[in-house]
């Protein structure tokens, strides 16, 4: 196959477009890189300005033993935008990194402005351009361009909301409470599940039915569909949808007679492996827009689960992204049209840390075929892996985003302790990334292009 020379052509500037462009340019590839704002707004962003943080202005925890700091170390291996970015405008926050966001988007922008190797177009892309492309449009893509992914994948295969169910760590909870099954046998016994007897169930039902929700956004008034209604929907529609709904008990034994009489349970809510680890399990159907804490509250009433950890708590939002363990494979290029990449929200990973990850990740692995360099994936065992495994070895069948977490990760060798495994985790990424950047030196090493902005280049 030539290797062509012409621009990569990056659709989006958002978080993972403007890593992927100075990380390519850093490395003497030159780029153009399109953004319909402020020609075209979105729905969320306020700004013409490049990487605009919609909401939070977190980019989460910076702990060095958590994944998302773990994940940051990683980035600034390769001399990340949009981490020293952040680093130059952060506000007080704790162990997170939080950013002053108009300062962080005016760093991120200035740099790109300023190299010589990116040309920046203010205009929407409608089709898929032709030669390298890298879609970095985000979880509100336009239209036309939702339409040309769509074209290509199939509809099936593009989501344009998130209905994420909240996911427990399976060691929290109390499993004298619990019961592996399957509804009437179908298959293994592969749900973890909780009974109900009617009084808890009431008791649930009330809880849920005070419990405060998130407001929706004006963009958001025609997100829920009737598939998927949140969980509190349900309840406010009669005392009995839950029960027939994701709290349905039929074909459903517990082994021995729990809170029921009869064996039979008023309400069940079963729970599936959630990673490859199954150290996380998410509660099915679950999805929710209270409040943060009033979801801990209410869901820690279901038996077994009154000392739950929360890996991650139910949402639904507008977001727009694609099978990817059907059609990406590791270096993020569509298997249908390989020299199209995919970056960002719109693979399947979840927030503007993981966005800019994938964005560095796609420059690397463009780089090295720019040279003609063979690559080898980022190992599974690095968070810049990690990232890349989720979207690739998920179940198809109910794939959803997900941030950087270690139930991403492999598992580690032999037994390790609980308090020693974060420690465990990311020496063995330091040391896994490490190989794989001595591997592929001349993807990390500095290129004949000067450099513009003096990020550090390896
Ligand atoms: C309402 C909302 C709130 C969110 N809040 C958070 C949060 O608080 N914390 C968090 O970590 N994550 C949050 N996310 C999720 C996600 O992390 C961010 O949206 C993140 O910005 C995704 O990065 P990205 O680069 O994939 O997309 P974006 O940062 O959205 O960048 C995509 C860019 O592509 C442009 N674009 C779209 N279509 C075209 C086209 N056809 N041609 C040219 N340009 C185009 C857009 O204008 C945009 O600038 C939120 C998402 C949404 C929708």
């Amino acid at each position: 196959m030539t290797v062509s020379q012409k621009p990569v052509q990056i659709v989006g500037a958002g978080l993972a477009g403007a890593e992927c462009a100075f990380q390519l340019a850093e490395r003497g590839v030159s780029v153009v890189l399109h953004e319909m704002r402020p020609v075209k707004k979105t729905p969320a962003h306020k700004t013409g300005d490049l990487a605009e943080l919609v909401c939070s202005n977190s980019l989460r925890s910076d702990d060095p033993h958590h994944a998302a700091g773990l994940l940051k170390r990683e980035m600034e291996r390769f001399g990340s935008l949009i981490i020293s970015s952040a680093r130059r405008s952060a506000v007080p926050a704790g162990s997170a990194l939080a950013v002053d966001r108009e300062r962080f988007a005016a760093a991120v922008t200035g740099a790109l402005e300023a190299h010589p190797l990116v040309e920046i177009h203010r205009n929407e892309v409608r089709t898929l351009p032709e030669g390298d492309v890298v879609i970095a449009s985000g979880p509100l893509t336009s239209k036309a361009m939702s339409n040309a992914i769509a074209d290509l994948l199939g509809g099936e295969h593009l989501y344009f909301y998130d209905a994420i169910a909240p996911i427990v760590e399976s060691d929290s909870l109390n499993r004298s409470k619990l019961f592996w099954a399957s509804r009437y046998g179908k298959g293994g016994a592969d749900y973890l599940n909780s009974a109900l007897d009617r009084e808890q169930y009431g008791a649930f039902l009330a809880a849920l039915l005070e419990a405060e929700i998130l407001p929706l956004h004006e963009f958001e008034k025609n997100l829920f569909f009737e598939g998927c209604l949140p969980i509190e929907e349900l309840a406010r529609r009669g005392p009995d949808t839950l029960r027939f709904g994701p709290m349905k008990p039929v074909g459903l034994t517990p082994p021995s007679p729990t809170q029921s009489e009869d064996r039979v349970p008023y309400a069940i809510v079963q729970m599936r492996q959630e990673n490859l680890a199954k150290s996380h399990l998410n509660l099915v159907g679950f999805q929710s827009r209270m409040k943060w804490p009033e979801q801990k509250r209410v869901l820690r009433m279901i038996p077994g689960l009154e000392q739950a950890r929360f890996v991650r708590l139910g949402q639904i939002h507008r977001n727009t992204f694609i099978n990817s363990p059907v059609h990406l494979n590791a270096f993020y290029r569509l298997k249908v049209r390989p020299l199209v990449r995919l970056a960002g929200q719109i693979t399947g990973v979840e927030g503007y840390l993981e966005s800019a990850a994938t964005g560095l990740a796609v420059a690397l692995y463009l780089t090295l075929e720019r040279q003609g360099v063979e690559a080898a994936p980022l190992p599974f065992s690095t968070a810049l892996g990690a990232l890349a495994r989720h979207l690739t070895e998920s179940n198809s069948s109910h794939f959803q985003p997900a941030n950087i977490n270690y139930g991403l990760f492999p598992d580690l060798a032999g037994r390790v302790r609980k308090r020693d495994r974060r420690r465990s985790y990311t020496e063995r990424a330091a040391v896994d990334l490490e190989d794989w950047a001595h591997r592929h030196q001349t993807a990390v090493a500095a290129t004949p292009a000067p450099l513009a902005s003096g990020a550090a280049v390896l």
